[in-house]
C-alpha cells in the first residue's frame, strides 16, 4: 500500500514577517510537485496567517509548531488549536524535542495536545526520539515505545489515520550528526511494530513516519531511498529556499 509522503520544514523561532512570507513565496514557486508528495511548513505563530495566505491554493500546507490542549480560557500566553486552525493551519507539530527537553513537556502533555489537535480538525505530527545517552544505553526501542504508547494512548483506529509520526533522535537535531539511513530505517521499523500493537495492522501500515535530525541536501537521497522513511522533517536546512528546495525536490 502506498503511504502518504510528507516533506516538512520547521522554522523554529527564526525570521521576520517579511522574510517568512518571502521564503514561503520562494518555496511555492520553486517546488516541483511530485505525485503524491505533500509539503508542510511550520512558521512561528505570529506569521502563520500571512504564510498560510501566501500558500493558499498551492500544494504547501502550514502548521503550528505547538498548541495548547484547551480550546479557550484563562491561559495567558498559550495558543489554542482552534486559533491556529482559524489562521489557516492544517497541521500541528506536537512533542518536538525542544518542547520536551527545554519546556519539560511530558508524554501526557503530548497525549492531551494530540486529542486537542484532532478535535480542532488539525493533523497532529507527533515527534518522538531518544537522547544520546538512551541510544548508547541500548534503550532506543524502550523510549520510542513509551513515547508512542503514552502519547497516543486511548485513540481509536480512525484517529490514527490523521496522525503522522516524526522520528527525530535528539542527538541529531541541530547538531549536524545525522542518523545513518540504516539507523533511521531500523528505528522506523521499530516504530511501525509499536504502532501495530497499539493501533492495529492497517492503521500502522498507513501511518507516515518521517525522519528528522540534520537533514541536508547532501544526505536526503540516502535517507529518502530507505523503505521505511516516508518523508522528512527539516529544521535548519528549511530556513533558506535553495537548501529546502533541494530537499523537497529530491
Ligand atoms: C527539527 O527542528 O525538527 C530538526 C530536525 O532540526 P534540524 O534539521 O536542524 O536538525
Amino acid at each position: 500500500m502506498a503511504r502518504r509522503e510528507i516533506f516538512a520544514g520547521n522554522w523554529k523561532m527564526y525570521k521576520t514577517s517579511a522574510e517568512a512570507v518571502k521564503l514561503a513565496k520562494e518555496l511555492v514557486s520553486g517546488l516541483e510537485k511530485k505525485p503524491g508528495r505533500e509539503y508542510v511548513i511550520f512558521p512561528p505563530f505570529p506569521y502563520i496567517r500571512d504564510v498560510s495566505a501566501e500558500c493558499s491554493g498551492t500544494p504547501v500546507k502550514t502548521g503550528a509548531q505547538n498548541i495548547y490542549h484547551e480550546v479557550q480560557g484563562a491561559f495567558t500566553g498559550e495558543v489554542s488549536p482552534l486559533m491556529v486552525k482559524d489562521c489557516g493551519c492544517t497541521f500541528a507539530l506536537i512533542g518536538h524535542s525542544e518542547r520536551r527537553h527545554i519546556f519539560n513537556e511530558t508524554d501526557a502533555d503530548v497525549n492531551r495536545k494530540v486529542r486537542a489537535a484532532l478535535d480542532a480538525g488539525l493533523e497532529p505530527m507527533v515527534c518522538v526520539g531518544e537522547l544520546l545517552e538512551e541510544r548508547e544505553g541500548g534503550q532506543t526501542a524502550q523510549v520510542l515505545e513509551r513515547q508512542i504508547r503514552e502519547g497516543l494512548r486511548g485513540f481509536p483506529a480512525a484517529d490514527f489515520a490523521k496522525i503522522t509520526i516524526a522520528y527525530e533522535p535528539v542527538w541529531a537535531i541541530g547538531t549536524g550528526k545525522v542518523a545513518t539511513p540504516e539507523m533511521a530505517d531500523d528505528a522506523h521499523k521499530i516504530i511501525r511494530e509499536i504502532l501495530k500493537s497499539s493501533a492495529g495492522e492497517a492503521a500502522a501500515e498507513a501511518m507516515p513516519i518521517l525522519y528528522g535530525g540534520s537533514v541536508k541536501p547532501d544526505n536526503i537521497e540516502g535517507l529518502y531511498k530507505m523503505e521505511n522513511i516516508d518523508g522528512v522533517l527539516v529544521g535548519g536546512a528549511s530556513l533558506e529556499s535553495p537548501s529546502f528546495l533541494k530537499i523537497i525536490n529530491v
